[in-house]
């Protein structure tokens, strides 16, 4: 009989996905082969704990196992289905995302039980500038890079020194007694494997640089600092079972020349004249999806706000757009000709032209207020 996966997190049904993570993080640390050297029991609940992990880590598996139990994957093939296990390559790559990247290539070489020592090429990392409009709809990008790949014709063999595991072991004695620890192999420099046949105009290790045009899709709604990764597009490493690196794509927003970007929202600031104001006016704005006319009533008082709903930049994590708040701005000429200032001197006494701000006239901070809520 199997033993059930929440007891083998000892956590409960109703956990939810960050206390299971928790709970399987604490179980590989305890359970880790590099602590455990030799034990068998250690190996084996390491192996069950990932099993579990892999399950109950994910929503639908999760639904599905909480359903039908371990019958849910019975005969499914790969790892969880009878008494099959998952192998130390699918476990140590889960390491990625439960312990972070500091994890990731450091463990799994220290471990003589399983397969060889699958290594990944380094990751590398560009810079994409995107323009407000090419935030606002998503768009694909094609980049060149410079990456390392395997040279065509090179072929490897097992690294003896390591036999392939890509580390060896060094003993060491110490006042707390002798101390065995994992050093990553001089002759293969961890790939478990050397070069066997050096192709023209490859390094020592087989490889060369290659410029690649990758295309990458960035989703609407990125933001200025953001990262986004590709998978396999970073540096190839040596070895007949190794695996590309990542490309991290670091998101950069160029500024806009009217619009400014705040979150989700856009703020326009649009300038009219004294009798623009006064008379009311039709004017042309930018907006991200390209010019939009917008009529301003008659009298429209500097200040106000008009917000066109839809009109800011699309959320990353959820559905629905920000807004385009434009700011009304009555402009005031700094110098007036003669003609001009006896205008305006004679209407400088007009009843009409003294300020009576009314109640529906919110005040700078009331509008502030507004548009936080
Ligand atoms: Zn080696």
């Amino acid at each position: 009989m199997k033993k059930d996966f929440y007891e083998i997190l000892s956590v409960s049904k109703s956990s939810t996905t960050e206390e299971i993570k928790k709970a399987y993080r604490k179980k590989a640390i305890q359970y880790h082969p590099d602590k455990n050297p030799g034990d068998a029991e250690a190996e084996e609940n390491f192996k069950t704990a990932a099993e579990a992990y892999e399950v109950l880590g994910d929503a639908d598996k999760r639904a599905r196992y909480d359903r039908m139990g371990h019958a849910a994957f019975d005969g499914a093939g790969g790892f969880g289905g009878g008494s099959q296990h998952m192998n130390m390559d699918d476990i140590f790559s889960q390491f990625g995302d439960i312990f972070g990247s500091a994890f990731g290539g450091g463990f799994g070489g220290g471990f003589n039980g399983g397969g060889q020592r699958r290594v990944k090429g380094s990751n590398l990392r560009i810079k994409v500038k995107l323009t407000l409009e090419e935030i606002a709809n998503g768009v694909e990008k094609k980049v060149k890079v410079k990456r390392k790949v395997q040279a065509a014709g090179a072929t490897f063999r097992t690294c003896a020194t390591c036999n392939g595991q890509g580390q060896v072991m060094r003993v060491s004695n110490t006042i707390l007694g002798r101390m065995q620890t994992a050093a990553t192999c001089p002759t293969c420099q961890g790939s478990g494997q050397i070069l066997d046949k050096k192709p023209e105009g490859s390094d020592a290790f087989g490889m060369l640089v290659d410029e690649d045009t990758v295309s990458i899709k960035i989703p609407a709604g990125v933001v200025d600092g953001m990262q986004l990764k590709v998978s396999g597009k970073g540096n190839e490493a040596p070895g007949s079972n190794s695996i590309p690196g990542d490309l991290i794509v670091a998101i950069e927003e160029i500024e806009h020349e009217f619009l400014k970007r705040e979150g989700e929202n856009l703020h326009y600031d649009l300038y009219v004249s004294f009798p623009e104001a006064a008379l009311g006016v039709s004017k042309e704005i930018d907006t991200v999806s390209g010019k939009v006319r917008i009529k301003l009533d008659e009298g429209i008082q500097s200040g106000k706000i008009l917000r066109l709903k839809g009109k800011g930049i699309p959320s990353i994590n959820s559905y629905g757009n920000g807004d385009l708040l434009v700011h009304v701005n009555v402009w005031t000429p700094k110098t007036l000709n003669k003609e001009q200032k006896n205008f305006f001197e004679s209407m400088i006494s007009e009843e009409n032209f003294i300020p009576k701000p009314e109640k529906s006239d919110k005040s700078f901070f009331e509008k502030v207020k507004d548009m936080f809520s």
